[in-house]
């Protein structure tokens, strides 16, 4: 009889513990085929703002934001790749996108911004995160805001995220929340896709400037966006 009731205990327990082993693993596959279609269908479209003659906003201390833009951008880029994503970059190199014949330099901004919106749109399974850096009159103004693109709804979700994860994890004094423009950034006014900008600091605070150009926490930074993007359902 008690050989009877252990076989049968016995057996319970097996049925639980398999039962427990095959929703967890039912649990992991569907995480991991979740992130092989998120690696699939997206194609992500990172933008380091300004370049060439357009170099941005200047710090006191002549820190360029083409420069912080770029180097932001690029290890954005490593992070992506290394998770298996495939990126489209609008600039790699100091150079912006211009079309150099044509004679202002208000002319070439413009060509230069109708390219870069040509890359934001040119597929629809695009995602645009666009790097910048801010500047103020008022030189106390520091941390990073998000804006978004209203066309697609979750370009703001993507922005709110990337919000989080930046004040979670490095700038918790920061209560800006992410915007949606208002026909001021033609980026943003006119991509079919989701897009944000990250202004990532303010390169009118001294103190910020210093923290920006630290390439530790450039990785850190790039690593939040990477973050914000992950937690984002497109
Ligand atoms: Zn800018």
């Amino acid at each position: 009889m008690n050989k009877k009731l252990l076989l049968i205990i016995s057996i319970s327990v097996l049925i639980i513990v398999s039962i427990i082993f095959y929703t967890a693993n039912l649990g992991d596959d569907r995480e991991v085929s979740r992130l092989t279609d998120k690696i699939n269908d997206i194609i992500v479209v990172l933008d380091a703002g300004h370049g060439g003659e357009d170099g941005g906003a200047v710090s006191s201390s002549g820190v360029i934001e083409a420069d912080i833009n770029l180097k932001i951008t690029l290890k954005l880029k490593d992070i992506m790749n290394l998770n298996g994503f495939h990126t489209v970059m609008t600039r790699e190199d100091s150079n912006d996108l211009s079309d150099k014949s044509l004679n202002s330099i208000s002319e070439r901004k413009k060509s230069d911004m109708y390219k870069r919106l040509d890359i934001y749109n040119s597929d629809v399974h695009n995602v645009a995160i666009s790097i910048h850096q801010n500047i103020f009159p008022a030189v106390s103004c520091k941390g990073s805001q998000v804006f978004y693109a209203t066309r697609v709804s979750t370009g703001k979700d993507l922005a709110d995220n990337i919000t989080n994860s930046i004040v979670s994890n490095l700038q918790k004094d920061n209560q800006r929340i992410s915007k949606p423009t208002t026909g001021s950034i033609f980026l943003l006014d006119n991509a079919q896709i989701p897009a944000v900008i990250v202004e990532c600091g303010f390169l009118s605070n001294d103190d910020e400037v210093i923290t920006l150009c630290d390439k530790e926490y450039q990785k850190k930074f790039s690593y939040c966006i990477f973050k914000g993007f992950m937690n984002t359902k497109f």
